[in-house]
């Protein structure tokens, strides 16, 4: 299936910081246009946060997006509208990526709707009201677990099987939206939490070793304090504001930041790094 899109993007939607010369804007466009008439992408939790902001930049450098959420269904068909409306091509699907059922749904629907994936963001993830590890009980374990690890590795595996060229596929990239909590721990917040993003690097160093060879590579964003709706669900809607002053460059980070980072990785402008982790945390 061509899955080519026709829609350019402004230099400032691409973070780009100078005006472009022409010979940049051709290779540039050329290179984007090859990455283009291959990519299908699938961003999980694409519809508010993090995952929107990506689904929206991947649009403009001429993804086809795939918007995957779990239940704001008028978030994801904003992300959707508003690729649509800049001439891009998007669907919403809905699926809870910590159900085996919905994840095969949500990869068969995207290969109907818009071909087979060829690039993965595993953004989705949720955290729980913040608190200690001795009130933790297991079904908050298992909630977390589930969806920040064990929804990544459905999706991945969905995902190696169309891409692997050992499947006949023609390669392609993910990329797992992991936190500096992987290193920091979060005590005292939620180590749950980040004990799930210190899995999904595992996963990322594993996997990306297994299907090396394979067409696909795997890397993973480390985000840090970044302004989204995730932190009312622990508790605390401000506590990016709360703990900036922590963060080397004083400040929070925005979605569109992890954004850039993300499709950086996604591109063959990374061709060679596979296994890698990007820190996006103010230097935290
Ligand atoms: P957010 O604003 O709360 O958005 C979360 C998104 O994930 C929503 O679209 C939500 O869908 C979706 N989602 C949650 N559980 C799901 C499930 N089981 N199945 C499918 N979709 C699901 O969060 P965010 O801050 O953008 O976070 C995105 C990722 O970045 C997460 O993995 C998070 O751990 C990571 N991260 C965030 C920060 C930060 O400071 N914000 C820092 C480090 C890492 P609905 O819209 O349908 O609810």
């Amino acid at each position: 299936m061509d899955v080519r899109v026709s829609f350019r993007d402004t230099d400032e939607l691409r973070g780009v910081g100078h005006a472009r010369t022409r010979h940049e804007r051709h290779a540039g466009d050329a290179r984007e246009d090859r990455q283009a008439a291959m990519s299908v992408l699938i961003v999980t939790g694409g519809g508010r946060g993090i995952g929107a902001a990506t689904a929206r930049l991947a649009a403009s450098r001429g993804y086809v997006v795939c918007v995957n959420y779990r239940t704001n269904r008028e978030a994801a068909e904003r992300t959707v509208a508003d690729i649509r409306e800049r001439g891009g091509r998007a669907e919403a699907i809905a699926a809870d990526v910590s159900m085996e059922g919905d994840v095969q749904r949500l990869f068969d629907g995207c290969d109907s709707t818009l071909g087979p994936v060829t690039a993965l963001v595993n953004n989705a993830g949720i955290l729980e009201t913040q608190t200690r590890v001795e009130f933790m009980d297991a079904a908050r374990l298992h909630r977390v677990f589930a969806t920040n690890v064990i929804g990544s590795f459905l999706c991945a595996r969905e995902a190696v099987r169309r891409m692997s060229t050992r499947y006949g596929g023609k390669g392609g990239a993910i990329v797992n939206v992991s936190s500096g909590a992987s290193r920091l721990g979060s005590p005292g917040e939620y180590v749950d939490y980040a004990a799930t993003k210190g899995a999904l690097d595992t996963m990322t160093i594993g996997l990306a070793r297994e299907v090396a060879e394979e067409g696909i590579r795997v890397n993973a964003v480390r985000a840090g304090f970044i302004y989204t709706e995730i932190h009312a669900s622990g508790g605390e809607p401000n506590r990016v504001d709360r703990v900036k002053s922590l963060v080397p460059m004083k400040r929070g980070g925005t979605a569109d930041e992890v954004a850039r980072a993300i499709l950086w990785l996604l591109s063959d402008e990374a061709s060679y790094a596979t296994g890698a982790f990007l820190d996006v945390t103010g230097g935290k």
